[in-house]
C-alpha cells in the first residue's frame, strides 16, 4: 500500500492520523541507519510523536513499518508531498532510531537490539529501554557497567550511532 500525504495535510497510516509538516533540506537517517541529506519533512502522529524523514527513511507508525519513497519538494508556491509504502508486518525498530552505544541480544529472537532513548528507575536501579531490530520486541535492560556509565558520564541519546 502506498500513501501520499500533502504538505500541511493529515492522512491515516495504519489507522493513525499523521500530519505532514513543512518541508526542509537537512540530514536524516536511512533505513540501514546511515545518514544522508536532502529534502525532508516532519511527520507528526496524533500522539505527538514526530519523525524527521526523507527518501529512504523507515518509520514505524501504528505498529507497521513505512518506507519513505519520496519527499517531493515543489516549486515555490506549490505544496509538496511525501509518499510512503507500507511494508506490512510487525513494526521493528529501525536501526536509525536506536543508539547502539548500548546493545544487547533480544530475549525473544537473539537479534541485535539497541537503546531507544528511554530510561526508567525501578527500585532504585536504572533501566534503559531497548528495541529489537528484528521482531519488534521492546524490553528493559540494566547491568552494573551501564549504571556506572550513567552515574559517571551520562550518554546523550544519539539515534543511528553504531
Ligand atoms: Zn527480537
Amino acid at each position: 500500500m502506498i500513501e501520499r500525504i500533502e504538505e500541511t495535510t493529515v492522512a491515516e497510516l495504519s489507522g493513525v492520523r499523521v500530519a505532514m509538516g513543512n518541508m526542509t533540506e537537512g540530514t536524516y537517517a536511512l533505513s540501514d541507519g546511515s545518514m544522508t541529506s536532502g529534502p525532508m519533512c516532519r511527520l507528526a502522529t496524533e500522539d505527538d510523536v514526530t519523525h524527521d524523514v526523507g527518501e529512504g527513511s523507515l518509520v514505524s507508525i501504528g505498529g507497521q513499518n513505512w518506507l519513505v519513497l519520496q519527499v517531493h519538494k515543489p516549486p515555490v508556491g506549490e505544496l509538496g508531498f511525501v509518499e510512503l509504502q507500507s511494508l506490512g508486518g510487525q513494526a521493528t525498530a529501525a536501526s536509525g532510531d536506536l543508539d547502539f552505544v548500548f546493545r544487547s541480544s533480544c530475549p525473544n529472537c537473539s537479534a541485535p537490539s539497541g537503546w531507544d532513548g528511554s530510561t526508567e528507575v525501578d527500585i532504585g536501579r536504572l533501566f534503559i529501554g531497548m528495541a529489537c531490530t528484528n521482531c519488534g520486541n521492546r524490553f528493559a535492560f540494566t547491568n552494573g557497567a551501564l549504571r556506572r556509565r550513567f552515574n559517571d558520564n551520562p550518554p546523550t541519546f544519539t539515534p543511528g550511532r553504531k
